[in-house]
């Protein structure tokens, strides 16, 4: 398949790339573009026939929903209800890095829900992905535009590595912001539950209702007493090629540990990058050391953390050592990828 890729710099003089792609998603083809999340790979919600193919390029689990992506707070054509808190969360976060789930209306296809009787929705904070949203005229299902498994784009040569030939259309332009995933909050149990951390945290949600608490089952690795209640959750996922640990604990003991792995595998020959912060940049001196940002923001940590994992692939060491973060804001969201990404193989020092 012959993927186009256009990049808008400017959006007023680059509108004919969004309305080529507008097309494309009409006549049910597959486009990847940003979002202020993470790069989305996009197809009509409401056409079974479209969304497959998003699932056939990605090799996505068929059990693993899609979000719908819209380009306005009315969804009354998509789901059945609309509670207040739900609505409450939608003025005050869309546009923005918030999914609600509710229950669906059958126009919504059950290959986009993977069979279930909810859907999760967001109106994505990007000016691109809304001028898409609102040119095909369609709700976009959308899930991150990554091979599945692999760490989810924030760049878009990143969407073009994993997906060239198995796209119709590519559009880059913007950076993600946020770069984690969004917050997924169930809005069909009362009071509404996190199912997945993301840009919008805890702390915010808890100031709309101070009820609202996360699935206890993102705490721990997945078990079959304990599954997470979001089907996606589930899979090993955003994982880079190379073993990655965390080292989590007190800053200097972490460092000193980090430093004792970092020696023991490099004396088997082992190739190792090291993911830090500006602040701890300059404390090793073996490896390739990268800095994700400051410590002290955390928002900028996610950001690059995607990023920082495929940097890691492409120096393609053996080993990868990140240290934990505070699970406090964004942190929650940080050390939820990072913990999957390991395959919870986490070291408490
Ligand atoms: P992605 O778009 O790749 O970030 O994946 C979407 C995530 O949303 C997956 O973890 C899904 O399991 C979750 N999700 C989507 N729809 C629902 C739903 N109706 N109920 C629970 N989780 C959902
Ligand atoms: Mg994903």
């Amino acid at each position: 398949m012959e993927t186009k890729v256009a990049i808008i710099k400017d959006i007023k003089k680059d509108i004919k790339f969004i309305e080529e792609a507008a097309e494309i998603i009409r006549n049910g083809g597959t486009v990847a573009f940003p979002t202020e999340t993470v790069y989305g790979l996009g197809a009509n919600a409401l056409n079974e026939e479209s969304v497959k193919k998003i699932f056939i390029a990605k090799g996505r689990p068929q059990d693993n929903p899609l979000i719908v992506h819209v380009s306005s707070k009315d969804i009354s054509s998509l789901v059945k209800e609309v509670p207040p808190i739900a609505q409450e969360l939608i003025n005050k976060f869309w546009p923005g890095p918030l999914t609600i789930i509710l229950e669906k209306k059958d126009i919504i296809p059950n290959m986009t829900s993977a069979n279930l009787d909810t859907i999760g929705i967001r109106m994505p904070n990007s000016e691109i992905a809304l001028k898409l949203i609102e040119l095909s005229k369609r709700p976009i299902a959308a899930p991150s535009a990554n091979i599945s498994g692999r760490p989810s784009p924030t760049e878009v040569e990143r969407c073009v590595e994993d997906l060239n030939g198995r796209v119709d259309y590519i559009i880059g332009g913007e950076s993600s912001d946020i770069g984690v995933e969004s917050t997924i909050i169930d809005c069909t149990v009362n009071p509404p539950m996190i199912l997945r951390p993301g840009g919008i945290t805890l702390e915010m949600l808890r100031e709309i209702d101070s009820n609202i608490d996360i699935d206890k089952a993102l705490k721990s690795k997945p078990s079959n007493d304990l599954k997470p209640k979001a089907p996606g959750m589930k899979y090993r996922h955003y994982a880079p090629k190379a073993h990655l640990k965390i080292i989590r604990g007190k800053n200097e003991k972490t460092i000193e540990i980090i430093k004792e792995m970092l020696e023991n595998y490099i004396e088997k020959n082992n190739d190792v990058a090291i993911l830090t912060t500006d602040e701890n940049l300059n404390k090793f001196d073996k490896g390739s050391v990268i800095s994700l940002g400051s410590e002290k923001n955390l928002s900028e940590i996610a950001k690059h953390l995607f990023e920082a994992l495929r940097k890691c692939d492409d120096l393609g060491v053996q080993y990868i050592l990140c240290q934990g973060f505070e699970e406090k804001g964004v942190g929650v969201a940080i050390m939820n990828r990072l913990s999957k990404a390991a395959g919870y193989d986490i070291i408490d020092v």
